[in-house]
């Protein structure tokens, strides 16, 4: 049983069933099965690779830097929809942001964010760790450490780690578990960018990725069942 998590969600998911952008049914989707968890403070850290990835989008005049300012703030749109979806939905849900945005959000601040847990709310937090060069990945991991996270939950699309890509790869093979140092230096495993499971590893943050879109996993998941893959030390 977990006490406090954190949830990793990229934009990816958020988009849902279009090419980009936000899905508010997937939103809708996602926050009836966040109510099926029970007794876990819940923190979301949320990407923004439905609206741009610095990376790509940096190039022909467009600096690094902007590039990544860019992705924060479509991380600061998914947030702010999706909290909004969230308290439609009976899931009581603040937005907090790492970027400076006074007019649409409140700064985040650690008070703050505890402050709203004990309340019993779903925190979504905005603009990854504010700085450029990084991904909301690493936000997530450095969340994680400075919330006392007791592990990370990284949804993604298929139901775990495996040593090669399983949606091009029949004979793909499934981890249940690993250890943080074999994500570390294995090249067949990828879990989160090099960044982030460095930082896991240096501060042993166990991270359990797992299957989103299928019904009860999040509740399963958070409440220890072994489904996915358990990245521990
Ligand atoms: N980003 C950043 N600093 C951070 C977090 C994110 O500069 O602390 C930028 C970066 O350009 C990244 C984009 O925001 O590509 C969107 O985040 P990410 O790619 O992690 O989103 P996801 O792939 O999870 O949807």
């Amino acid at each position: 049983m977990y006490r406090r998590v954190l949830l990793k969600l990229s934009g990816e998911q958020l988009q849902g069933q279009y090419a980009g952008g936000f899905d508010a049914e997937r939103a809708a989707w996602i926050a009836n099965e966040i109510k099926k968890v029970e007794n876990t403070q819940i923190v979301i850290m949320v990407g923004g690779g439905n609206y741009a990835r610095g990376e790509q989008l940096a190039g022909s005049g467009v600096q690094r830097v902007t590039a990544d300012n860019i992705g924060m703030l479509g991380t600061l749109m998914n947030a702010l929809a999706l909290v909004d979806v969230f308290n439609a939905n009976d899931l009581p849900a603040r937005v907090v942001t790492n970027i400076k945005a006074d007019q649409v959000a409140d700064q985040f601040t650690h008070r703050r964010v505890l402050s709203h847990l004990a309340k019993g709310r779903v925190v979504v937090a905005a603009g990854g760790i504010g700085r450029p060069y990084l991904t909301t990945d690493t936000a997530a991991v450095s969340l994680a450490l400075e919330l006392d996270c007791d592990a990370i939950f990284k949804a993604t699309k298929v139901d775990g780690v495996y040593d090669k890509d399983p949606q091009q790869h029949d004979d793909a093979v499934k981890f249940d578990t690993l250890t943080l140092n074999e994500a570390v230096v294995r090249p067949d495993v990828k879990v989160m960018d090099q960044a982030a499971i460095a930082l896991a590893e240096d501060h042993s943050q166990s991270i359990v990725v797992f299957e989103l879109l299928k019904e009860d996993n999040i509740r399963r998941a958070i409440s220890g069942e072994q489904i996915g893959t358990t990245i521990r030390k």
